[in-house]
């Protein structure tokens, strides 16, 4: 990449036939990202092309087209949805890669202002921009940037994102803006899942927010547990703000959820150390972020500075340079799923990526292992996507082995020999034997998983154990286990089987959601199976249940219901539930239900709690259910309508806020005895 000679060697026509020829590429990159939200490059070869564009263009403005993208907003608006009209256009952003091109920026528009610009500087979230409407603090519209004029009605989808309030604190007519964003948590959990069900993932959480954002049934938002944070006020007939930090404030007043970390920086040196801070600390994040903005934090000079066709003058992105490190593949190794899903992943010398040592990356298909060609002692450059799960970004090949030759891929499953297909136009291989002991071996681990049925004690290790000797084939059979066959597994001693033994006997009696989720029907993952077992409360009940009545139960979509019609159609899936019933393991709802955790007396009930810090007694997902079992409501960010904050070890920035808004803190320490209130 680069221009091929530098720019004052080109004549006109050189130039142009070079222009075009990037504004080609660049097209067909942004059409990838924008349109299928799968990009075929990542963000920094996209950027550096551009720049080479942007080089051209400025040395030669003759040849600027209408159509370059530096002239344009690049996403565009899929059909199928509603259009809507930004009466404010919504921009794209200048950016920057070194502090240096920071400097510049900062020194052009200081040159037009008599005093010091004060820049508020915030962190740049990677996510998608969003628009929303309220009219008499209720909200109406909600819309995607499109193309910068015209976006797409995504209002019923932003509907489902807990962290846009329906109704705002005061009855304004407002329009804000701010960008839509998918935890990190939330993509690793979502890329796993799609990777297990043969689809290929998302290459970063921007991608993941947009392709789930931009689908016409809004269940499918609703289930991929996406946030926003607001940063801008659009229209200011009903609020008051002269700065961009008072209108951040404004907007947390209001109850939007507003990114805690932006700072007022008067010179460039506390910009550098809020860079500085950040570049190091992004991996403690809880959601993803690929640079700082700086936005002139006065309104009217904001207003005075105005805008080219494309972006703000009055703010910049610094991007932050790509983490990579190389490594050598040593082996490929071909995990099987509890599906079938045959995956790569390379193993490679460990090496210091981003804060972790990794070692390991998935290679996520047969497809993507042949389209890098990753071969064995290959040298390879790994970043992490969305800021978290490591990756391989490309072969050096200048470094590869004169003898090297390409990966064969195997056709066989490793497990048992079975042949590996493609399924439906699947990216992933997959092994269609049922019996294969690799998949059962992962079925039943996740069966008897912490937030599946619990069964402390059976791990991988000894499920092999019992597979191998045969004395379990299903899940069943674990409830028929005696104290005998289990004295025959390696190592196993007497305090050992009863505890087992104890844990399987205890786990019949689980209420009907764990044993829903731990059965590994495609697409019901824990929270729908707790909504599916809270509504139909028998197993009978669901199983005779049709389409319709499925599909009435909040958040679960036609995917799920279509997935259950084709499991409990299956005859051995049937057998296998009779045999769960006859071994008494329990088919029934015994959780608190929705109405009983409303009618609670507990002291928690009614109120909207926020969870922070290292928690030791109890995981997040199993307190948050406790206290909604007992009433509450539990929220991502502390905001004035928090009424507890429930703090562990370690906590940060929501500790600080909270006592600032003097909201009421419980530490882990004391939270037994409130619970027993
Ligand atoms: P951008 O994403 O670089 O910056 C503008 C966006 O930043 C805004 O629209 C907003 O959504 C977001 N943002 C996040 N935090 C913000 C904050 N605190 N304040 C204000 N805005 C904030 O610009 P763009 O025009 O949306 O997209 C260009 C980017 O897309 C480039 O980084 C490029 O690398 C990438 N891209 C990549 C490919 C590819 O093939 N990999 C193709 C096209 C574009």
């Amino acid at each position: 990449m680069g221009l091929a000679k530098p720019i004052d060697q080109y004549t006109q026509t050189e130039a142009a036939a070079a222009a075009q020829e990037l504004r080609q590429t660049l097209a067909e990159y942004s059409e990838a990202y924008y349109t299928k939200d799968a990009p075929v490059v990542e963000d920094h070869v996209y950027d550096e092309l551009y720049r080479d564009l942007e080089t051209l263009e400025a040395a030669f403005p003759i040849i600027v087209t209408n159509d370059s993208p530096t002239q344009k907003v690049g996403d565009q608006v899929l059909p199928g949805f509603k259009k809507v009209t930004h009466e404010v256009p919504m921009l794209s952003m200048g950016d920057v890669f070194s502090e240096e091109e920071l400097a510049t920026f900062d020194n052009r528009l200081q040159k037009n202002v008599e005093h010091a610009i004060e820049y508020n500087v915030e962190l740049k979230i990677d996510g998608l921009a969003i628009d929303l409407i309220y009219e008499k603090g209720q909200f109406v519209r909600g819309a995607t940037r499109g193309n910068g004029t015209i976006g797409e009605d995504i209002t019923q989808n932003l509907k489902t994102i807990k962290a846009i309030p329906q109704t705002l604190t005061k009855p304004v007519s407002i329009e804000v803006r701010g960008e839509c964003y998918m935890p990190k948590a939330s993509f690793a959990a979502l890329n796993e899942k799609r990777e297990a069900e043969g689809q290929p993932p998302f290459a970063n959480p921007r991608n993941a927010a947009a392709g789930s954002l931009r689908q016409l049934d809004a269940k499918i938002a609703a289930e991929r547990n996406l946030s926003a944070f607001m940063y801008t006020i659009v229209t200011f007939d009903d609020v008051q703000a002269t700065t961009q930090y008072e209108a951040l404030e404004v907007l947390a007043e209001l109850g939007f959820n507003v990114n805690p970390t932006a700072e007022v920086c008067h010179n460039m040196t506390e910009v550098k150390t809020f860079i500085e801070r950040y570049q190091a600390t992004r991996d403690d994040l809880e959601y993803g972020i690929d640079g700082v903005v700086l936005k002139v934090n006065d309104l009217a000079l904001q207003r005075q500075l105005g805008n080219t066709v494309k972006v703000p003058r009055w703010e910049i992105a610094y991007k932050f340079p790509p983490e990579e490190a190389a490594t050598i593949v040593r082996d490929i190794e071909w995990t099987i799923g509890r599906t079938g899903v045959v995956t790569p992943t390379a193993v490679m010398d460990p090496v210091q990526l981003a804060g972790t040592t990794v070692a390991r990356a998935s290679l996520h298909n047969a497809d993507m292992l042949r389209d890098k060609d990753v071969r064995l002692l290959d040298t390879v450059l790994l970043h992490k996507a969305g800021d978290i799960i490591p990756e391989i970004s490309q072969v050096v090949l200048a470094k590869r082995p004169a003898d090297s030759q390409p990966y064969v891929i195997p056709t066989e499953c490793p497990s048992c020999g079975h042949e590996l297909v493609h399924l439906d136009e699947e990216v992933a291989l997959r092994c269609i034997n049922p019996m294969c002991p690799a998949q059962v071996k992962e079925q039943l681990t996740h069966f008897a998983s912490r937030n599946a049925m619990n069964i402390d004690g059976l791990g991988p290790r000894i499920i092999a154990q019992l597979l191998d000797q045969g004395l379990v084939h299903d899940v069943a059979d674990l409830y028929r286990l005696t104290a005998d066959q289990l004295a025959q597994l390696d190592k196993f001693k007497e305090k050992s089987i009863n505890n087992l033994l104890n844990a399987i006997e205890a786990s019949r009696q689980n209420s009907l959601e764990r044993l829903l989720f731990g059965l590994g029907i495609r697409h019901v993952g824990a929270k729908a199976a707790r909504l599916l077992a809270e509504h139909f409360l028998t197993m009978e009940a669901l199983m005779a249940s049709d389409q319709e009545e499925i599909m009435s139960v909040d958040t679960i979509g036609e995917t799920i219901a279509d997935s259950l019609a084709t499991y409990f159609a299956d005859d051995q899936v049937q057998t296998l539930i009779r045999e769960l019933a006859e071994v008494q393991v329990n088919l029934t709802y015994t959780g608190v239900t929705k109405a009983q955790a409303e009618n609670s007396d507990s002291y928690f009930n009614g109120k909207t709690v926020v969870l922070t810090g290292k928690l030791s007694q109890y995981t997040r997902g199993e307190l948050k259910q406790q206290l909604e079992d007992n009433g509450a409501k539990v929220t991502g960010s502390v905001s004035k309508k928090t009424d507890i904050l429930i703090a562990g070890e370690d906590a940060g920035s929501k500790l600080t806020k909270a006592q600032a808004l003097e909201i009421p803190i419980i530490n882990e320490a004391d939270l037994d005895s409130y619970l027993a209130q």
